[in-house]
Order: structure tokens, then sequence, then C-alpha cells
């Protein structure tokens, strides 16, 4: 189940907590003029309970407006739904490309049987530079993350009014991040950029919402910095993920740290990352698929 977290009176987050595997937050920025909703859920009819939720709070004769943060399925499933309740869904163009050869459901990875139709949208707009959105007395911005970090093609939404920062997967809280489609590095480096906007509330893609003064990007930050230190270690990489759950012993879905592991080894010694291995290696953890429907 979904939950509302009102911030503002323009602003809300929806989370699914705690926020493991395909539950991820999502939220918007109301206005006069129109709503931007900050991404969608894993599932049809989960985004169509989030879609629901956010036809109530657009004005009438207000438009709607979708940004994916990046183009994981947990966040990018629902884009359709927007289309088809005569949205405009804004992503990245990399991000925009991988939603459209989409739905990706991984059958081999997990087990799912309530996907639903979760078919992508038959476009998307690329933004490619930062955006401001004046949704009617509230501002949102939509800003392209510099390089490469939890993906190719990660999106921020700042307002500034309200002091909130919607990260997407920038940030995990209580869940262990995944860096399978992104760098380690520059995911790093990205967190500098992300500190700098002085936001008062975070918004992470998976857990609650923190204040700023928790710590969330120091924590995020100092785990992808040791994955970088420790992978180019003799040690093998289980080993190194066992160390990892120890260090983090609350975190959701410890598997990923494996497969963290082994992004991080192939950046620091210039490999090839083979993602296959990586997720065999994480599957041998929690013996098999897992189910994302329990
Ligand atoms: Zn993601």
């Amino acid at each position: 189940m979904s939950a509302v977290q009102i911030l503002s009176s323009s602003t809300s987050a929806v989370l699914q907590l705690p926020g493991g595997w395909f539950r991820n937050n999502a939220g918007w920025v109301s206005g006069r003029d129109g709503v931007l909703l900050v991404d969608t859920f894993a599932t049809e009819e989960r985004s169509r309970e989030l879609l629901d939720a956010v036809a109530a709070v657009i004005p009438d004769g207000g438009s709607l407006r979708a940004v994916l943060t990046h183009a994981h399925g947990d966040h990018a499933n629902g884009a359709r739904q927007v289309a088809e309740r005569g949205g405009e869904v804004l992503a990245s163009p990399s991000a925009g490309a991988v939603v459209a050869a989409g739905p990706h459901l991984y059958p081999g990875v997990f087990e799912c049987s309530t996907w639903g139709d979760v078919t992508p949208p038959e476009s998307t707009t690329p933004v490619v530079e930062p955006l401001r959105l004046d949704l009617g007395g509230i501002e949102a911005h939509v800003l392209p993350v510099p390089g490469t970090a939890h993906t190719d093609g990660d999106l921020v939404v700042w307002v500034p009014d309200d002091g909130v920062l919607f990260t997407g997967d920038l940030l995990f809280d209580g869940v262990c991040p995944l860096a399978f489609s992104g760098s380690v590095t520059g995911w790093a480096a990205a967190l500098d950029w992300l500190a700098g906007f002085g936001a008062a509330t975070l918004v992470p893609g998976h857990g609650p919402v923190s204040a700023v003064e928790e710590g969330l990007i120091g924590r995020v930050q100092g785990y992808l910095r040791w994955l970088l230190e420790v992978a180019d270690g003799p040690e093998e990489l289980p080993e190194l993920a066992a160390l990892a759950r120890d260090r983090h012993p609350g975190w959701l879905d410890p598997e990923r740290h494996v497969v963290n592991l082994a992004v991080a080894r192939a950046e620091v010694r210039g490999t090839p990352f083979d993602l296959v291995a990586a997720m065999g290696a994480a599957l041998a953890e929690v013996g098999g698929p897992i189910r994302l429907d329990v």
C-alpha cells in the first residue's frame, strides 16, 4: 500500500514503505494551473491508484505532466496511464529510449503475477536541459543529473519554494542502493551536486522522507565510496558482500551488495561489467528468483 505524505500546500510524497524491490516513491507538485507528477509505480493497479490520487488535486482545466526520474520499471511502468489521461511524460533522452523498448520485467530474475498492462507510452518528451515549470503559484525545476549516476539518464525535481528535492534513486534510505545500470564513481560524484541544492527535505527513490540534517546524502555517498575502496582488493566479491551486510545490517535487499561490488570492481579495474554473472550471484544469495507479490 502506498501512503501520501503532505510536505506543503503544494507538494506531497507518495511512499511505498519500507521500499524494497519495485516499491518506490512517487510524489507531486500542484499549482493553480496544473500538476507535475514525479514517477509512477511498478504495476498497472498501483499506478492507477496513484493517478486517481493525482486526479483529485488537478485544478479544473489544469494540466497533467509526469516526469520519470529514470527508466527503471518501478518508477516508469505507469507512464502510459499518464498519457491515457491526457498527460505529457517527461524523461531524459536515454531513459525515454529504454522505456520505449520496454516493459522490462526480467522474468528470470523476478516472479510477479500482478504487473497488469504496463505497456510503455507511445512517446516521451525529452528533457535535455534544466526545465522550470510554472504550475501557477509554485515552480518545479526538472534537472538532469550530471554524468552517469544511478543510471545514464537520471533527473531530479527541485521545488525551491518548499525546499523539497525529489531525488529519484540517487538516494535510498533503509534499502540497499542498486548500481547495476549506472556508475558507482559517477553516482558518488553526483551526490556532491545533490548536496549543493541546500534542500531542507529529501524524497528518496526508496524509503522514508528525511530532513537533510539526518545525513542521508552522506550515508549513501559513504557506501558508494567504500565500494570503490574495497573493490580492487584481493577478496572475492561474496566475501566483500558479507562485509557490506555487516556494515549496513538494517538495509533491505542486501543481495544487491554483490551486484554493486561487481560494478565497482569493473570500474576500478577497467574491465567490463558482467550483469548476468552479477545478478546470478545475487540470486544465489536469495535462493532463486525474487518474488514481488508478497
Ligand atoms: Zn532505479
